[in-house]
């Protein structure tokens, strides 16, 4: 059973995560699941190159989605690359009907602007999202998933709908069973329901049931 979305904690044994693996380094390994994107943060002016590759090893049934891919506006000498770079990578996942995880930092405007303009049809999930009530109001507004990792603001977790929420390890020491269990005590539901929800909403999201 999947419930760590996004890690980039590599093991070949780890079968119940999707790991996020550079283009470059996929090799993808039996029973295993992956994440494939160019991350905004090394988007550069050879981006297409990389994308072809991506294109290919999209295809694999290994890889469950698309990310992590996105926009970031602490990195500031590729802005116009990364905006390129996304949106290649929105048409990539309605071609291939894989959903969508994203990198967003202070870039939540454009994000919604793009969600607008693209529709898609496929589910889009903001990773690591550790935003303020408002921000997670106006993604849920705009039919976003939502994965939490080891940092949140617990007041912004109490409003994420059941149905909408995911959770992930990223390059934390945490185990994913210590995270859900903090997410767990913010909605004041049980361990037990919470991974309940968050297994549907896999099921859902990477596996179309
Ligand atoms: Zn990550």
């Amino acid at each position: 059973m999947i419930l760590d979305i996004h890690t980039h904690h590599l093991d070949p044994s780890n079968k119940d995560c999707i790991q996020n693996i550079e283009i470059g380094l996929f090799n993808p390994q039996e029973g295993c699941f992956y994440s494939l994107g160019l991350h905004p943060w090394k988007v550069n002016e050879r981006w297409e190159n990389d994308f072809d590759l991506l294109q290919v090893h999209s295809q694999h049934p290994s890889v469950l989605a698309i990310g992590e891919a996105g926009l970031d506006r602490f990195v500031t000498d590729n802005i116009s690359l990364q905006k390129n770079a996304f949106e290649r990578q929105i048409l990539l996942c309605e071609e291939i009907n894989k959903p969508l995880i994203i990198h967003c930092v202070k870039c939540f405007n454009e994000l919604i602007a793009l969600k607008r303009q693209y529709h898609p049809h496929v589910p889009w999930i903001v990773h690591g999202f550790r935003n303020n009530p408002f921000i997670a109001e106006r993604l849920l507004n705009e039919d976003f998933y939502l994965s939490i990792g080891e940092r949140y603001q617990a007041t912004a977790i109490e409003m994420i709908p059941n149905d909408r929420l995911l959770a992930e390890t990223d390059e934390s020491t945490k185990n994913i069973f210590s995270i859900i269990q903090g997410i767990a005590l913010v909605k004041k539901i049980s361990h037990d329901e919470l991974i309940d929800h968050l297994n549907k909403n896999v099921q859902k999201v990477f596996f179309k049931a």
